[in-house]
């Protein structure tokens, strides 16, 4: 059986040295009879001990009785067991690690030197752990008479506390020296192990990783695991000389390994002054290419052998993506080196590591014979990201997670900026309006949260690694870019890079810089600072929508604000205000691009210095620039219908939005926004199509076997189905390879019955081939070939895709499987296809386990099962993907989709009430309002939707 974390560390060896021990560098010989050696932590002590030895204690605690006596306030002034003090502060840590990669010992074990600094007289060290094993802790220092009294590992809190015998002055600098083990473990956090097939050997090969963000550099090595505790590292990697390391520095030189044949330590150059969540290191036996280009700083990406030529087209963009950023930037690249790395095992998309950036392998590479165009978005938008963390994230780091949005909303935003450069045809705005359209539908929950927010506890801080924080904090940006203009905005941001540079920011200190950039150029928001408004938009939950009320007699127009929220989320009574940036351009003369603001609205009323003829629309918000919805009375949303398809494509899919948002909040007459939608009958453009099956979906899930409503999706369709067709076609542009798939997926799902049986087709072509031919389905339609043929299909599909998926070395074309794989309507197969997220020999890693069951759930066949799996192996589900990325909370978020009765809601809630929540409560808690939503929408609109379709 391979090793489980364990809970508790061991108390292996209680043993403290009272000599000068120097560091184990690869110039300093002198510790090599104390030194790491992989075969027996025994031996080593024995030799040290006759050198010199004091007992010390060493307790574990949980629940520690004392806790309090050890808490610290953090910097909202709550009392918070869990943040280190800032009594010490790290300076270097000098680290030695080699893994185990050996079925039946996948460990590590490893020496650290911490060189630190006292800011305040002390007594205590205090730093983070989690399941490591300590074996020697003690103080190497000048002075020879400080003696570690005490080790205390308190599990709950993940904080170890070194005592010691004397008091440590402010302003001395001390060494604390700690020999420890530690477990390479399986649930991609920390220090973990990875393995895959080799294809030409058959093989079980083994690598080993790190994903430290946020809390889990405490699992590889003990540390400062905080992200204010910036520090130099100098690392050390063990490995068989037959593999090879890469960590966030280049290579200083490689030593043989005294007493281990076989064996090198590599020892990497000591890094910048760095976060310990952004430290990495990686040995395995990948391939690698180097980027023939990239002269400064040198570009090298790794994968696993069989898919290394799938990382051609990152090598075309990452290097000119980098370049663009410096540019914008204005502050070159810091480091020599860029490695990045496709992963088979990963938790998340990808990790923005300094110089060492991992990937899951269907986030970095494409297979170019097959070329996917979402696949291919979706690798430049994640490298894009990455690189940009760069700046945003590793050379300006957020103090604390509260502003985890600093780092994550400006590496979407400017990530976005980076794609645009190098595929200047992908209309990459269009990109930040559908994730706007997203992420508004989200935060219109009464359970949503600020942007910047308080965190108590390490399970909250991987809570908001969520779309608050990534999304909406890129549309405030987003906002800003524009309320600012592009000039401010962009000397604001080179301000605040410049200031910050291997420094700590809080979010005041970036308003600072945007402020004075702004009065510097005579902006007009300089009556006000940046603060003023930002503020309102990070520190509050959710947002407004912008009532607009027009006098046609006078011609006068009032508008007010108040939170947005979905009609029983009970928000009516919030009090909030925001500063809102008001845009507008009325029909006589319509200037659609002016997105400097000509108004703010603070109070919650405002009647504007402009009039408008009755027989004219206005129109609120440009190009949705800013992060409100609008709504407008009855004749003014009928007149802007009138005039629809003379408006821009970004200005139509804000009216589809924000129509269908506001009808579905109640805030208008269904009968108004299904006219304005009526207008799609002649659409073709993606945005607007986009944007209307985004809130069509709401609709679609409560009324999908509704034959009126069928009807009319079909009607208004039947253009956008002609145009685009089922084939590619030879000149067919990005964006249109990109979309086939989609718009014919949903064309059959309401019943056009053509692409039903195109799909059906495509399918069985397939299956009857030859098994060695290759795939003939055009890639970019797989995703509705595979999907609408299993849900028309039986066992004999699914067990031909299902093969497919096992078969296929390509990340991206696994992801469309496992998508598929949940379409199919038979109960048993479904059930049996949950039960693969969880075995661990099935062919689904554990890292896309979440994503079978969102299949499953997505599917309104699968709801009931996708439920009972949950509820029947809640225990075991956490067990097995352990709380990292978030896999099982992204589960029960999953789930109310087409959970719509009282029922649902009461079987939710005795479920909450019977578990342990953990790194779920928040998922719980928005799944629980949202089936609250459902049941409501669907007593109350349902009937009348259905009504207005048998009009029309
Ligand atoms: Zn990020």
């Amino acid at each position: 059986m391979e090793p489980r974390p364990r809970r508790t560390p061991g108390i292996a060896e209680v043993t403290f040295l009272a000599y000068d021990r120097h560091e184990g560098v690869e110039e300093d010989q002198t510790s090599k009879g104390c030194g790491l050696n992989a075969k027996g932590m025994t031996a080593i002590v024995a030799t040290c001990v006759a050198i010199g030895l004091i007992a010390y204690m060493l307790t574990t605690s949980s629940g520690n009785p004392d806790a309090s006596a050890e808490s610290t306030p953090n910097n909202q002034g709550d009392k918070v067991e869990e943040r280190l003090p800032k009594s010490v502060s790290p300076v270097e840590y000098r680290l030695k690690i080699i893994p185990h990669l050996e079925d039946g010992n996948f460990t590590s074990s490893g020496e650290l030197w911490i060189t630190m600094e006292f800011k305040e007289t002390t007594n205590k060290i205090v730093l983070n752990a989690r399941e490591i094993t300590f074996h020697q802790v003690e103080i190497v220092s000048l002075a020879k008479d400080i003696a570690v009294t005490n080790v205390t590992v308190k599990n709950d809190s993940e904080l170890v506390i070194v005592r010691v015998n004397k008091l440590l002055r402010k302003g001395e600098s001390h060494k604390l020296y700690i020999r420890f083990s530690g477990i390479l473990n399986d649930v991609l956090q920390g220090f973990y192990r990875s393995s895959y097939v080799d294809s030409a050997t058959n093989e079980t090969r083994w690598t080993a990783t790190t994903q430290f963000s946020p809390t889990y550099a405490r699992r590889a090595f003990p540390c400062f695991d905080e992200p204010s505790f910036k520090a130099r590292f100098r690392i050390s990697l063990g490995r068989r000389e037959n593999m090879t390391s890469i960590s966030n520095m280049p290579l200083k030189s490689t030593q043989d390994m005294p007493n281990m044949p076989h064996f090198v330590w590599d020892h990497y150059q000591p890094s910048l002054p760095m976060s310990t969540y952004l430290v990495a290191f990686i040995v395995t036996d990948f391939d690698n290419v180097q980027v023939k280009d990239s002269s400064q700083p040198v570009f090298r990406l790794w994968s696993r052998h069989d898919v290394i030529d799938q990382t051609e087209y990152m090598s075309k963009i990452g290097p000119s993506m980098l370049r663009f950023l410096e540019g914008y930037f204005n502050i070159p690249f810091p480091l020599d080196k860029q490695d990045i790395v496709a992963l088979p095992d990963f938790g998340y998309n990808a990790m923005e590591n300094w110089g060492l950036i991992t990937f899951r392998e269907s986030a970095m590479l494409v297979n170019e014979k097959e070329a996917v165009a979402e696949a291919r978005q979706n690798v430049a938008s994640v490298a894009g990201h990455e690189l940009a963390h760069q700046w945003f994230g590793n050379l300006v780091t957020p103090a604390w997670w509260s502003d985890l949005w600093l780092k994550e909303g400006f590496a979407t935003f400017f990530g976005n900026m980076a794609v645009n450069h190098v595929e200047p045809t992908w209309r990459m705005t269009d990109s930040l309006i559908q994730d706007l359209h997203d992420v508004l539908v989200g935060d219109a929950l009464e359970s949503s949260h600020p942007i910047s927010v308080g965190l108590n506890h390490t399970d909250q801080i991987t809570q908001i690694f969520d779309s608050i924080s990534y999304i909406k904090g890129c549309s405030i940006i987003r906002m800003m870019h524009h309320f600012l203009g592009a000039e401010v905005f962009r000397m604001g941001i080179q301000r605040y890079l410049r200031t910050y540079s291997y420094r700590n920011a809080e979010q005041d200190v970036l308003w600072e810089a945007l402020t004075y950039e702004a009065r510097l150029s005579e902006n007009p928001v300089t009556y006000i600072t940046v603060k003023n408004v930002m503020d309102t938009w990070t520190l509050q939950t959710g947002y407004p929508v912008l009532q607009v009320q027009r006098n046609y007699k006078t011609g006068t127009v009032t508008v007010f604000q108040e939170r947005f929220c979905w009609a029983i989320a009970g928000c009516q009574d919030s009090t909030e205000s925001w500063w809102i940036p008001l845009t507008w351009t009325t029909q006589s003369n319509p200037r659609y691009n002016d997105t400097m603001p000509k108004a703010w609205l603070w109070n919650p009323t405002l009647e504007l210095n402009d009039t408008v003829p009755d027989d004219q629309w206005i129109l609120f918000n440009l190009g949705q620039t800013g992060y409100y919805r609008v709504n407008y009375d009855d004749r003014n949303w009928k007149q802007l219908a009138q005039s629809f398809e003379t408006l821009p494509p970004v200005i139509r899919s804000q009216l589809i939005d924000d129509s269908l948002a506001a009808s579905r909040a109640g805030n208008l007459r269904y009968k108004i926004a299904i006219d304005l939608i009526s207008r799609l009958e002649n659409e073709t453009d993606f945005l607007v199509w986009n944007a209307a099956l985004n809130q069509l979906e709401y609709i679609h899930d409560k009324m999908h076997d509704d034959a009126d409503y069928n009807k009319f999706m079909l009607r208004l369709g039947r253009k956008i189905f002609e145009t685009i067709g089922t084939v590619e076609k030879q000149n067919d542009g990005h964006r249109e390879r990109r979309w086939r798939g989609k718009i014919m997926k949903w064309a059959c799902i309401v019943g056009h019955e053509e692409c039903r049986q195109r799909a059906h087709q495509f399918l069985k072509n397939w299956i009857e081939m030859p098994p060695a031919k290759e795939n003939p389905i055009p890639a970019n339609l797989r995703s509705w070939v595979y999907c609408t043929g299993l849900k028309h299909g039986g066992k004999s599909e699914w067990n031909f895709l299902w093969n497919q998926y096992l078969k296929t070395t390509s990340g991206s074309e696994k992801t469309v499987l496992l998508e598929a794989l949940g379409c199919i309507t038979d109960d048993a197969i479904l059930f049996s296809y949950l039960e693969k997220s969880i075995s661990k020999n099935s062919g689904v890693r554990k890292q896309d386990g979440w994503w079978v069951f969102r299949s499953v759930a997505g599917n309104p066949i699968g709801k009931d099962i996708a439920f009972r799996f949950l509820r029947e192996n809640w225990v075991a589900l956490n067990e097995y993907y352990g709380s990292g990325f978030s896999a099982v909370a992204k589960m029960v978020t999953a789930l109310p989709r087409y959970m719509n009765s009282e029922t649902d809601l009461k079987e939710l809630e005795t479920f909450k009430d019977s578990v342990k929540l953990g790194v779920t409560s928040t998922a719980f808690e928005q799944a629980i309002e949202q089936v609250k939503i459902n049941e409501a929408w669907t007593t109350n609109y349902k009937k009348q939707i259905q009504d207005i379709l048998k009009e029309i």
